[in-house]
Formats: structure tokens, C-alpha cells, sequence
């Protein structure tokens, strides 16, 4: 998945460490971005920021302040009326940006899970896959139980999402957005519809993957996510970014 793939668990974490801190090669650069929902409401004001490959970065905020609207805007979700947004040196915001093709690149994850309820969860997975990237039926397929596996839920492929857990079902998000091999993932409020007992096993796959070097954008109030994984945490009120600081400078 990184450059790292050889050293050991704990070299490669100082090594992405190393490589975030000198903040040499960005993944994500937010600028200036102001976004109006209709002509009277301005939802983000002049947010200006930046994620460095490898980076992991929560997004908090008090509800309505912009958190969701400001990752939608990174994949072209949400357009915006001016500023700018390059994702891995692609300006989101340029009428010739094929946004499929740089949607297909950055997995995102929603609090509502958003798969289809009538396709197996193996099917889920593989649709993507097989559609947008053309993999062939039987790589999709193995991709697929792969990543189910790395996310505890092999034995679940055959099953609708109906017959799983709210925890298991964001499982399966997760491991569909990673099938389609991401440069970075946003998340946005991943387990805020979940009961508590289920946070954790959500929780848990992305601190993996935090650690394995994934670049993440998070809109999460799990403050013990944030502790354990992000380097920087960006708090929003009103459209603004207000504060934007390496965790450490934050005090946890
Ligand atoms: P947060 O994620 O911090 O809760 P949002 O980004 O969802 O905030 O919303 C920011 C503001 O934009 C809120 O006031 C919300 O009501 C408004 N908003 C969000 N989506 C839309 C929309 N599609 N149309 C109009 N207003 C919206």
C-alpha cells in the first residue's frame, strides 16, 4: 500500500512520521474554497488547508459548521464557487477534470453506509470494481474477499446488508471504498449512526488503516480516534476554519 512496506511496524511509523512532519508532498490542498448552498447561505467561508500524504486529519466542529460540506467539496461531491481544491496535483474544480475517474480514486464513507441493499455483500463490493476500473468478475471477486477478511467479515460475503450489524455494514463501506485502491479516504461521520457497543469495531479498522499509512480525512466527534491516529485536527465553526493544529500543539 506505501513505500514503506518493507521496514517493521515501528520503523514504518517513524518513517511516515518523518515524511508528514516535512510535509514535502501533499495529497490534498484546500484553498480559499467558499461554498454558497443557493444564493444566501454561505456554508464554508475562505477554508484554507492541507493534508500531506500519509496524514491522517480529524475534522470537528459543532453540528452544521461545515465538516461534510468541506470533504464533499475534496471528491466534487459538493461544487464550490471559488477557491481551490487539488487532489494529488488534480484541480477538482477545472471543467476538464473527469470527476468520475477522480471520484473513483478516493474512497469515501458515509454515516448511512449507502450500499445496495438488494446486491450481496460480496456484490457490493465488486461492482465498483468491475464498472469503473474493469477489473474482470473473478479479480473483483478475490479482491473483494480479501479486503472482507482484513476487515472480519469473510464469512459474511453471500449475505445482504440487512442481515448485518450497523458495525458490520460500515465494515463493509470501508472495504468497498478500499477495493477500488484509494489515494486517500474521507470519512464523514462513519460511526455517529451506530450503537456505542459497534464504534469500536469501526473504530478499529480505521485506526489500522491510519497506521498502515492511509491518508485520511475524518469528520468524526471520536475524540479517542483523534488521540490515537491523527496528526493534525481541524476544528470548523460557522463555515470557517478556525483552528487547524498538529495534535500535539493541542495538548493529547
Ligand atoms: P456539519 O457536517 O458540520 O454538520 P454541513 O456541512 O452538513 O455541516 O452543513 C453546513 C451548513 O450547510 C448547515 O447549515 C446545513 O444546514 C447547510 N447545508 C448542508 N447541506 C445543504 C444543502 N444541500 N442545501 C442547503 N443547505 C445545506
Amino acid at each position: 500500500m506505501c513505500e514503506f512496506d518493507h521496514l517493521s511496524q515501528r520503523e514504518r511509523e517513524l518513517a511516515l512520521l518523518a515524511a508528514i512532519t516535512q510535509r514535502e508532498t501533499f495529497m490534498i490542498e484546500i484553498s480559499h474554497v467558499d461554498k454558497w448552498y443557493g444564493p444566501g447561505f454561505q456554508a464554508l467561508k475562505d477554508c484554507t488547508t492541507s493534508v500531506a500524504k500519509g496524514e491522517v486529519v480529524v475534522v470537528c466542529g459543532p453540528s452544521g459548521s461545515g465538516k461534510s460540506t468541506l470533504i464533499k467539496c475534496v471528491n466534487a461531491l459538493e461544487p464550490f464557487q471559488s477557491g481551490e481544491i487539488i487532489l494529488d496535483g488534480i484541480k477538482v474544480n477545472d471543467p476538464k477534470t473527469d470527476l468520475p475517474k477522480l471520484r473513483a480514486r478516493v474512497g469515501m464513507v458515509f454515516q448511512h453506509f449507502e450500499l445496495f441493499p438488494h446486491l450481496k455483500i460480496i456484490e457490493n463490493l465488486c461492482l465498483a470494481q468491475e464498472k469503473v476500473l474493469g477489473r474482470s468478475h473473478d479479480e473483483a471477486v478475490a479482491k473483494s474477499a480479501k479486503l472482507l477478511d482484513r476487515v472480519g467479515l469473510k464469512d459474511h460475503a453471500r449475505k445482504y446488508p440487512a442481515e448485518l450489524s450497523g458495525g458490520q455494514q460500515q465494515r463493509v463501506a470501508i472495504a468497498r471504498a478500499l477495493a477500488m485502491d484509494p489515494i486517500a479516504m474521507l470519512f464523514d461521520e462513519p460511526t455517529s449512526a451506530l450503537d456505542p457497543e459497534m464504534i469500536s469495531e469501526v473504530l478499529d479498522v480505521m485506526v489500522d488503516l491510519a497506521r498502515e499509512g492511509m491518508t485520511m480525512m475524518v469528520v468524526t466527534h471520536e475524540m479517542g480516534f483523534a488521540s490515537k491516529v491523527a496528526h493534525r485536527v481541524i476544528f470548523m465553526d460557522q463555515g470557517e476554519i478556525v483552528e487547524d493544529a498538529l495534535k500535539t500543539d493541542l495538548g493529547f
